[in-house]
């Protein structure tokens, strides 16, 4: 258990006339979950008005004019918010006092909402995530005078100040154990600091990206951009105190176990260039997985005389307003560089190799409305409910659609239900172009999630079909010093090359040396490209590292890499606290328990779309094993992470 309390609703003031359109902008499903909340009675959902899809495919699809965000008919909406009304009404005359909630309504609030039978196993996972107690149980507080003095003792170096630093400094902070952030860059923020490319946003819904004790009601877009994120980081770092024990513009080059003192010792390179060791009873890495980008391997690339930038690491000083540009890939970073460098490049080449398949999101680009902010703060539980709608609708909803059925033989899709989705996503592409020629090349020729499926409301294959921008799909021969030169010969002269060309996203915790027991070298274990933990957390001769978004921790699905985080940040705070009770050193992962582990995640990540021989992605190394992704649902990695298991670790 945490020492803070979920944020509870503020007071309503507002009148009637301000609530009533503040309604207009609001979730319907929430609302009538929270309208639950204030009356106590839920005979609201056994009427006849119920979300129709979870499905954000077919709910994206459907008549925009008929339908709003969960598929409720506009009529269904505009009655729901007039009961709501009332409800409030009531609820705000009796000073915004609830009636005591019987938790036994949340099997139908889960039915409801998701349009599924109630599962048993789901019950603690909303028990937790909507905190019917107002309890954040994810963070751990000792109260035991004895435990608190061994955590004091208890040194613990975070490389990282992203999602993931952030996260595991505040936890820390809460168990009293001292730690150091070692952060390479000037600020906090990780990726959202670093990716400053034109268009940057997040693909997944800002108020499910972000931690679950400190929700930001505060979005100003549906997806946020990347300041908007990098300020909430900031925000959480300042406001928690973590600021405070982050050493900015200081690299880790080595982090070596030493058997004798049974520490962690960690090179540190200081902005001064200087490198100092310090010691830590644990290192927690939350290096995260896509920080290190990957420049093309493209003959002559170093030739090139006009300016070449990485979308990872865009310098302020590109400005591409009038300039001839290209943009080499054609994944989720470029799917945002192209719309916007189109608005005001003189000519734009979109170099392709692959084209992305693309969910219909008309409200990718929307900000949030101010009735959607003040339900967020204002009504009881509404936030809460919300955010596992958008759980729920971006991830279980679509979870089944990626497993392969080994009966389905198609080169374009894995299962029926797959290709379903497949059908769906190419009418969407085919309503925005009617060109054949175009059609031809982006509409993707592999199963939806073979790679990242991106957020699109439209704009970037309307950008690819404006006159200053051309899609080349001609392989590229090599770069010269005037440009990019074309399998076919042609040579197209821009003053700007731009590669979105990913990171190097195989290489865990690259570049730093890490050495474990007896000298064991973290790359000689991994094989340089093969990362492997136990839970995407531990691994065997490395006794208390800890990663955060490790190997296999990625998600496909969408969903919230901060909700996975926090589930990581959970198991680890409660593999200290074993370490912690039982006055040992170390707990180090027995080597079957993680190849059993190792096992199952390959298995099943062959069985999906994504770890098709069919397909690439820079989810797969080398030598086609998927390292990035988790394969499982995110209610069975939150149980899996729920509580270590002793017997899984050698503890000395
Ligand atoms: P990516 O998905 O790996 O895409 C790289 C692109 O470059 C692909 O189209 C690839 O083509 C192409 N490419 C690579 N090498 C090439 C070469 N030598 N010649 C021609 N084309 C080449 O990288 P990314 O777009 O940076 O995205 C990586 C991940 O970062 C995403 O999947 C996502 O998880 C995250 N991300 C998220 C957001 C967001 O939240 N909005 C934004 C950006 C990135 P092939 O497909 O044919 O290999």
């Amino acid at each position: 258990m945490s020492k803070h309390l979920q944020p509870s609703a503020e007071a309503i003031t507002e009148d009637d006339a301000f609530i009533a359109e503040a309604l207009k902008d609001v979730n319907t499903a929430a609302l009538i979950m929270s309208m639950v909340h204030m009356t106590g009675d839920t005979s609201i959902l056994k009427g006849a008005i119920r979300p129709k899809s979870s499905d954000v495919v077919s709910a994206g699809s459907k008549d925009q004019a008929r339908y709003g965000e969960g598929g409720f008919t506009l009529e269904e909406m505009e009655a729901v918010r007039a009961q709501a009304l009332e409800v409030i009404q009531g609820y705000r005359e009796r000073g915004c006092t609830l009636p005591p909630f019987d938790s036994g309504a949340v099997p139908e609030m889960f039915s409801y909402m998701s349009g599924r039978d109630f599962d048993e196993e789901y019950l603690a996972f909303i028990k937790e995530e909507i905190a019917l107690d107002g309890v954040d149980h994810r963070g751990l507080v000792l109260d035991d005078p004895e435990l608190q003095a061994r955590a004091a003792n208890f040194p613990v170096v975070i490389i990282g100040a992203g999602m993931g630093g952030i996260l595991a400094g505040i936890r820390l902070d809460e168990a009293g154990i001292p730690y150091t952030v070692i952060e390479k860059n000037t600020g906090v923020g990780g990726t959202w600091f670093e990716n400053k490319y034109p268009g940057c946003r997040v693909d997944v819904p800002g108020h499910s990206y972000s931690f679950s004790f400190e929700p930001n009601h505060d979005w100003r877009n549906h997806f946020p951009l990347s300041d908007e994120i990098r300020e909430y980081y900031e925000r959480c770092a300042r406001d928690y105190d973590v600021e405070r024990k982050i050493r900015f513009e200081t690299e880790v080059v080595s982090a070596a176990f030493d058997d004798r003192s049974q520490t962690w010792k960690v090179e540190v390179r200081n902005r001064d260039g200087n490198c100092e060791v310090l010691e830590a009873r644990a290192v927690i890495s939350a290096v995260g997985q896509l920080n290190r980008p990957k420049m093309p391997d493209i003959p002559g690339l170093e030739r090139f005389e006009g300016q070449l930038v990485h979308s990872g690491a865009w310098p302020d000083s590109c400005r591409h307003e009038g300039k001839r540009v290209a943009v080499i890939g054609s994944g989720a970073s470029a799917f945002q560089i192209i719309p916007e460098v189109a608005k005001t490049a003189g000519a734009l080449k979109v170099f392709q190799r692959s084209p992305a398949w693309m969910f219909p999101n008309p409200g990718y680009h929307s900000a949030v409305g101010e009735g959607q902010k003040w339900a967020l703060k204002k009504l009881p539980f509404y936030s809460k409910w919300y955010r596992f709608w958008l759980f729920y609708a971006t991830v279980e909803g679509v979870y089944d659609k990626t497993l392969v059925d080994e009966s389905w033989d198609s080169e374009l899709s894995v299962s029926a239900a797959n290709d379903e989705m497949r059908l769906g996503l190419t009418a969407w592409i085919e309503s925005q172009v009617d060109d054949p020629e175009l059609i031809d090349k982006v509409l993707p020729k592999y199963p939806p999630f073979g790679k990242r499926i991106l957020q699109d409301n439209g704009s970037y294959l309307k950008a690819l079909q404006q006159d200053n921008v051309a899609l080349i799909t001609t392989g590229i021969r090599e770069i010269v010093p005037e440009g990019i030169v074309t399998e076919d010969g042609e040579l197209h002269e821009v003053d700007i090359i731009a590669c979105a060309t990913g990171f190097n996203a195989d290489r865990f915790l690259f570049p730093m040396k890490v050495v474990g027991r007896n000298g064991i070298e973290l790359a000689e274990q991994w094989q340089g490209d093969n990362g492997r933990a136990y839970l995407g957390i531990t691994v065997p001769n490395f006794p208390n590292l800890f990663c955060i978004y490790g190997p296999n921790t990625n998600l496909v699905v969408a969903g919230s890499i901060a909700h996975n985080a926090e589930s990581q940040m959970n198991y680890i705070l409660r593999c200290l606290r074993i370490l912690l009770e039982s006055d040992n050193r170390t707990l180090d992962c027995r080597q079957a328990v993680h190849d059993a582990y190792n096992a199952r995640v390959d298995d099943i990540n062959a069985g999906t779309a994504w770890g098709s021989p069919r397909v690439n992605n820079w989810y797969k190394n080398a030598s086609g094993r998927v390292t990035a992704n988790l394969p499982f649902r995110i209610l069975d990695y939150w149980k899996m992470t729920k509580q270590p298991k002793t017997d899984d670790y050698i503890i000395e």
